[in-house]
């Protein structure tokens, strides 16, 4: 069996596809033109919520999964991961999301949790993922059960089917250089990370304005978002755009209007509808795709690390 795998992509989709190749016991290369501080992964938010990922019934399934693998990770101080109670607040009531049944405890919330203009929330337990530990943790599981790393760019798919026969695209937006897709764009999304001035609750306000508005406390900081500007490619942040975030997230946290401001970030998620996560036979071996998880690729990357396995199990001939 072809047990030699190239990953191309360090960011969380890349690593976490590693660890479990590597579990299954594929011999496991990842290229990867930025790790860390340069991929989307490290911008992200990065709580578990299915965010703009389609179609619904496949994301549910793979947010599943990653849930249980991040639920297993709450013990390990190393690895960054946190479990927080979520609050989803609307203008008025709505229904149950399709995702609901992965999530933890989820329900309505209590009339007394909702601040003045909301009329309906819903409530569940979340993990959140702290990028600047868990991404560095990440790459250290895939080194620790044999897998390598290396820092360099890959030109083409082909030219990757050259170094080995079995090759994982888990380039998120970097896959339009790879391929032509039509279908993958990028929505940019700008967060400010302040310091937290004892903030445990993630917030979430999806449906009163035209950009999302979230709130997500880690261990030292607290995320607030934030924008979904989709086709938009400019990383370079928005002073004015930052100062909104702020007032929005602090009209739900008041502590939050004087937390000093550590840093404004930007990064343009890999949009498609439907994500990929296909296997495509080229010559000279097979390609399986894992790219396209939009607002979501944190929650999806266990589950779709997995399915990366299943479709290597049946495509790949004994
Ligand atoms: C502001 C914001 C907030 C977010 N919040 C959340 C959240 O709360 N929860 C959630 O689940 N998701 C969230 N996301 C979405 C999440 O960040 C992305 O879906 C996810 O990071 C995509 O991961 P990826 O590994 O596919 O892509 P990336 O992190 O972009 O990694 C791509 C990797 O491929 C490499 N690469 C690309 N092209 C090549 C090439 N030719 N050769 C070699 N290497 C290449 C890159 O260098 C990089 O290592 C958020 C995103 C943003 C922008």
């Amino acid at each position: 069996m072809a047990r030699e795998v190239l990953i191309i992509g360090g960011g969380v989709a890349g690593l976490s596809t590693a660890v479990i190749l590597l579990e299954a016991g594929y011999d496991v290369l990842v290229a990867a033109r930025e790790l860390g501080e340069g991929t989307t992964s490290a911008v992200a938010a990065a709580f578990w919520y299915p965010y703009r990922a389609y179609p619904e019934d496949q994301i549910t399934r793979l947010a599943a999964v990653s849930l249980r693998r991040f639920s297993t990770l709450l013990d390990d101080p190393l690895a960054g991961v946190l479990q927080r109670d979520a609050l989803e607040i609307y203008p008025e009531a709505v229904a149950a999301p399709a995702w609901a049944s992965a999530a933890t405890d989820f329900r309505d919330a209590e009339p007394e949790l909702l601040p003045p203009g909301y009329g309906f929330g819903h409530r569940f337990r979340t993990v959140v993922i702290e990028t600047p530990i868990y991404l560095p943790w990440l790459a250290d599981r895939v080194r620790a059960l044999g897998g390598r790393i290396a820092l360099r760019s890959i030109a083409s798919l082909d030219a990757a089917l050259r170094e080995r026969p079995v090759v994982i695209n888990c380039a998120g937006l970097g896959a339009r250089t790879l391929l032509d897709d039509p279908l993958l764009h990028p929505v940019r999304g700008q967060v400010v990370r302040v310091e937290n001035p004892g903030l445990t609750r993630v917030w979430i306000d999806e449906h009163s304005g035209p950009n999302i508005t979230y709130i997500v406390p880690r261990s030292r900081d607290v995320v607030l978002g934030g924008s979904s500007q989709d086709h938009q490619e400019d990383t370079s942040p928005d002073p004015e755009l930052a100062r909104e975030i702020v007032l929005r997230c602090a009209a739900l946290e008041p502590a939050l209007a004087s937390a000093r401001v550590l840093s404004i970030a930007v990064g343009l998620r890999p949009a498609r509808s439907p994500l990929r996560l296909t296997s495509e036979p080229r010559p000279g071996g097979l390609v399986v795709h894992n790219y396209g998880h939009g607002g979501a690729g944190v929650t999806l990357s266990w589950g779709s690390a997995e399915a990366v396995r299943d479709l290597l199990h049946t495509s790949v001939p004994a």
